[in-house]
């Protein structure tokens, strides 16, 4: 059997990029390693304006919450940042239904999905990647095709199989705990705290899904995360008092930036597996769709051309804004991590809501650094390193 390109991965990623392809008339498959879309952890948080990168209206079905605002906390909790107003809104998915949604767009534009298909290698001849190895339900079973999508998220066989250089992706650890019984005040303000006693270089999240049930979860680097996201509970009783976990999760985020080759060959790699995360939040759900988005289109150009090198256009198109919004936040992230606590608190008094959207997606960075200079003291330390 061969098509004219085989996505490997049902996630955000491979779903916009499958859909991308179909429409264009082309015959398109979908493995995914899984027996339900959206198993892996998800703190489900995205913008408004991911409805709009995925095609698909906001609707309460696929939505948990409705989200205006943020409080950012620093070390010393004694005060939050609040972020809130202007054009500041977004959503808690109900990932898994979020999900179905894209596999049904992806379906009605004419792809196929096979569920519990875990690819295993891939077959590369003459520098080209020409078919796939797959074990479905204990079968191995074997497909050709003319490209492969890689957007099989963090630890992809694809980028390993074909080769893709890697460069400084890192993987960040998490532990999510869906809890009930949270008692969470404001609940369409999702709440982030930070310091090194808190989450060492990476923060704790306390995101609530409705009046039941809230994702409380941590990423910390270079230590396990468990014990702190527990201890970050147990001194929240106010929250969490009389909470109980339901259900236990994580996995690895990439916050090392975009990996340096995107495409190889007729094989691009998209989402996860290729790195396109923002690396402060550590989102990637609406950075993912985007680029599945534009590497399906772009396999469809070089489908309807009968040329491979016009994948190369994917990466260029990826880079405005967004390759340059994950390395903007990967700086910003780097210069945050060598802070002390103590640091962390006095960018808690100097900054706005808005800075810290700005510095965490990567946004007008220069503008809030402009913002620091003024204060000598934070100037030479943190300041003359954002710019
Ligand atoms: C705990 C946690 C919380 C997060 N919270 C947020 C958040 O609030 N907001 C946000 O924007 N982002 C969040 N993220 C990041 C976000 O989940 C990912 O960036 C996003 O899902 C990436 O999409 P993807 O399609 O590239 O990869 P994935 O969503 O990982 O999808 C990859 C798919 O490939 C499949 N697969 C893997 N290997 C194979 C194989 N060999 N064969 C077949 N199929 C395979 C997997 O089963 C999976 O379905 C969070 C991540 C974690 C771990």
């Amino acid at each position: 059997m061969e098509y004219d390109a085989v996505v490997v991965g049902a996630g955000p990623a491979g779903l916009m990029a499958a859909r991308k392809i179909a429409k264009k008339g082309f015959s398109v498959l979908i493995l995914e390693k899984e027996k339900d879309l959206g198993v892996r952890a998800c703190a489900e948080a995205v913008s408004a304006s991911a409805f709009e990168t995925a095609e698909i209206p906001p609707s309460p079905s696929l939505t948990s919450n409705i989200i205006n605002g943020a409080y950012v906390f620093p070390p010393d909790e004694s005060k939050a940042v609040k972020i809130a107003g202007g054009d500041y809104k977004g959503y808690i998915l109900n990932k898994p239904l979020f999900l179905y949604a894209l596999a049904s767009k992806a379906a009605s534009a004419g792809c196929d999905i096979q569920m519990r298909s875990e690819v295993k290698g891939i077959k590369i001849e003459d520098g080209r990647a020409r078919s796939l190895v797959y074990e479905r339900k204990g079968e191995i079973q074997s497909v050709n095709f003319k490209y492969l999508v890689g957007a099989d998220g963090v630890g992809s066989v694809v980028a390993r199989g074909c080769g893709f250089e890697m460069g400084s992706y890192e993987i960040i650890p998490t532990i999510q705990y869906v809890m009930v019984n949270c008692n969470i005040p404001e609940r369409d303000m999702i709440r982030v705290y930070m310091g090194n006693e808190v989450a060492p270089l990476g923060y704790v999240w306390v995101f609530a899904k409705n009046e039941y049930m809230a994702n409380v979860g941590i990423g910390v680097r270079g230590r396990a995360a468990k014990p702190y996201l527990d201890r970050f509970i147990e001194r929240h009783p106010e929250f969490f008092g009389n909470a109980k976990v339901i259900k236990e999760g994580g996995g690895g985020v990439p916050v090392g930036g975009q990996i340096p080759e995107l495409v190889k060959g007729n094989v691009v790699i998209c989402g996860d597996a290729a790195g396109q995360v923002i690396p402060i939040t550590g989102g990637g759900i609406r950075t993912s769709m985007a680029a599945g988005s534009i590497a399906g289109e772009t396999v469809a150009e070089a489908l309807e051309a009968g040329d491979a090198s016009i994948l190369k256009r994917y990466p260029m198109r990826y880079s405005e804004p967004w390759g340059s919004r994950i390395s903007k936040s990967l700086k910003v992230l780097r210069v945050i991590e060598s802070l002390p606590d103590s640091d962390l608190n006095t960018l808690g008094e100097l900054l706005s809501g808005d800075d810290i959207i700005d510095l965490a997606n990567g946004l007008d960075v220069k503008r809030v650094a402009a913002k620091l200079m003024l204060h000598p003291m934070v100037a030479v330390r943190i300041a003359s390193k954002l710019i």
